[in-house]
């Protein structure tokens, strides 16, 4: 992770407050890479995730671990609006067979669940060996429905959040923390 002057953003982007500072979110990113290298040694997992709000997350997260595991990245689109039926669109699907192979599905937040849900049935279709989901932030009081979630960073309130890979209206993806905004004001 580049660790950069935080007070640097503070005239570009209007975030009401940061929620994890980068060292936190480092010291945790470290925690989590240091145990799937111990759960998965010896096994060449594949770590997937969803585009683009996980790119940042899967890119700290799989230089914690030091064990040898591949990537791929699906990208998705949630409808929203009038019915919220947790219908997920695979605008791009993955490149890997993951029959038999050790699958961690890495998120970057869970809110109603309704992704996640969609997509864990539509992975464990294809017969992975395991399937397990690291979510750097989890929305508990947000959730729709029950998804499991094997390994959390943080839980966090709900709000609308925003870095670290996380957008809104594309942009402050690169704040290298985790910050709150006030939509009405962004
Ligand atoms: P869910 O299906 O769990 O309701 O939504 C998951 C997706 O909604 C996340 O992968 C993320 O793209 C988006 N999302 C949910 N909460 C937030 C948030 O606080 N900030 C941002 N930027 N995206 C969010």
């Amino acid at each position: 992770m580049i660790m950069a002057d935080e007070t640097a953003y503070q005239e570009q982007f209007r975030y009401t407050r940061i929620l994890l500072r980068q060292e936190r979110i480092q010291t945790r990113v470290r925690e989590m890479g240091a145990e799937l290298s111990r759960r998965f040694r010896g096994e060449k997992p594949l770590l997937i995730t969803l585009l683009k709000g996980g790119f940042i997350f899967l890119a700290d997260l799989c230089r914690a671990m030091t064990i040898p595991h591949e990537l791929d990245f699906m990208l998705v689109r949630s409808y929203e609006g009038t019915t919220t039926t947790g219908t997920v669109q695979i605008i791009m699907d993955l490149k890997t067979n993951i029959e038999g192979r050790h699958v961690v599905l890495v998120e970057d937040i869970v809110d109603t669940g309704l992704t996640l849900e969609y997509i864990r049935d539509h992975l464990a279709l294809r017969k992975p060996a395991s399937l397990m989901v690291c979510c750097l932030l989890d929305k508990k009081e947000a959730r729709e429905v029950d998804v499991p979630l094997e390994m959390v960073g943080f839980t966090v309130e709900n709000e609308y959040l925003v870095g670290y890979g996380l957008d809104y209206n594309q942009l402050y993806r690169n704040l290298p923390f985790v910050a709150a905004i006030d939509p009405d004001q962004a």
